[in-house]
């Protein structure tokens, strides 16, 4: 049997390095043919020397030199931009684990190649909607999403063949690490208490967009693109307003799907990243070893309720710049990595991360996002104009 050939891009990352444990787990079916990461040129050497890939690519051109010392002659070496989409175009599946908007061109030439892209990053679908949809068109291009809740959805809509017949979507959230506390009391919320995830362990960027509940927010905007209206080849026909957002707090629950008939089909398991990794890889087969079942004699109770839309506001923000639609949700992705930047940095408190949000989201310029060109336009605009808020709001 001839293996499935795999890249993946952000190695060095949360998804990157639990990626690399599930190939292992079932390495006569799967082979790593290139990594890429950012910048931790170290942790990507010793990665090639045990995966031994084809490519090995640093997106920082800078380190190329450094990473070429530190691999074997017998691995290609390159960098930037371009080495990050040829890890893209020559496997079967590419695993897309980078942080933020820079994971874009990755998605792109994935979809554009006709290939399987594992996405991780959802902030490239966010940010570049119109865009991706066109490149989604490609003939064998597909999307397979590893976010938890999205790779749950895509399991529930497999238990129906009439797409019509798909009502609501149910994603679920664990609340994080603030669930429970109203308005006042976030006011003066620390970094360490933000990154204290109840139950995922995750990078930084996500473990803050969690806790302000804009991750969630995210994911209502990556539901609607990815499964969203029209009802055809990618789409179920869900409206914006058909999107549901219940946390849950144990996290085993990872979303849901209703039916006309009124009938909800929900994917659990326990919460283990490997699972939606493995999922992605194996479609539409199952992987062969488990990640994360539930043992149901100690499960417990699930727990589910209303989120708080006045003490996490992005929630809300993520649903008007999908209803305004075109680059909006590009300028509050953008907008959303320059505040977690500066709220890591500790120079802004934790609720200004919302107000950067606002404040940048509101001044949206009508942008339609049709066009690549459009898209990097609007998050350099976005940027721009959420510098401009966070420098009023910065501690001296
Ligand atoms: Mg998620």
């Amino acid at each position: 049997m001839t293996s499935t050939t795999v890249s993946v891009v952000g190695s060095t990352g949360s998804v990157g390095t639990q990626t690399l444990d599930v190939v292992a787990d079932d390495a006569d079916s799967y082979r790593i043919i290139a990594l890429a990461a950012g910048r931790s040129v170290e942790q990507l050497a010793e990665q090639a020397k045990l995966v031994e890939p084809e490519l090995v690519v640093v997106a920082d051109q800078s380190l190329e030199g450094e990473l070429r010392a530190a691999v074997p002659d017998s691995i290609e070496v390159a960098s930037g931009e371009e080495g990050m989409v040829e890890c893209a175009r020559r496997a079967d599946v590419t695993v897309n684990g980078v942080v933020g908007f820079a994971g874009l061109p990755v998605t792109l030439e994935t979809l554009n190649a006709g290939k399987r892209l594992a996405l991780a990053n959802k902030e490239s679908l966010i940010a570049a909607g119109p865009v991706v949809q066109t490149a989604r068109a490609t003939p064998g291009a597909e999307i397979v999403p590893v976010d938890s809740e999205h790779a749950a959805i895509h399991q529930c809509l497999r238990a129906n063949d009439v797409r019509e017949r798909v009502s609501r979507i149910q994603l679920t959230a664990s609340g994080g690490p603030f669930r429970g506390r109203a308005a006042a009391e976030l006011a003066s919320v620390t970094i360490d208490e933000a990154l204290a995830h109840p139950t995922w362990a995750m990078g930084p960027k996500i473990t803050i967009d969690s806790s302000t509940l804009m991750n969630k927010g995210l994911e209502v905007i990556e539901a609607n693109e990815l499964f969203g209206k029209p009802a055809g080849e990618h789409g179920f026909g869900i409206e914006l307003d058909e999107i549901d957002v219940v946390v849950h707090p144990q996290s085993i629950v990872h979303s849901m799907v209703t039916y006309s008939d009124g009938s909800t089909i929900a994917q659990l398991s326990m919460p283990n990243m490997r699972l939606p990794i493995a999922y992605a890889l194996a479609f539409p087969d199952r992987f062969p070893v488990p990640y994360g079942p539930i043992d149901w004699a100690t499960v417990g109770s699930l727990d589910f309720e209303t989120p708080d839309r006045e003490a996490f506001p992005c929630l809300d923000l993520a649903f008007e710049a999908a209803r305004i639609g075109g680059t909006a949700p590009a300028w509050l992705s953008a907008a959303n990595e320059v505040a977690v930047d500066a709220f890591l940095d500790g120079r802004i408190a934790w609720v200004d991360i919302a107000r950067i949000n606002e404040a940048t989201l509101s001044s949206h310029d009508g942008g339609t996002g049709s066009t690549l060109a459009d898209v990097l336009e609007g998050d350099r605009a976005a940027r721009i104009k959420a510098a401009e808020v966070l420098a009023t709001k910065e501690t001296a």
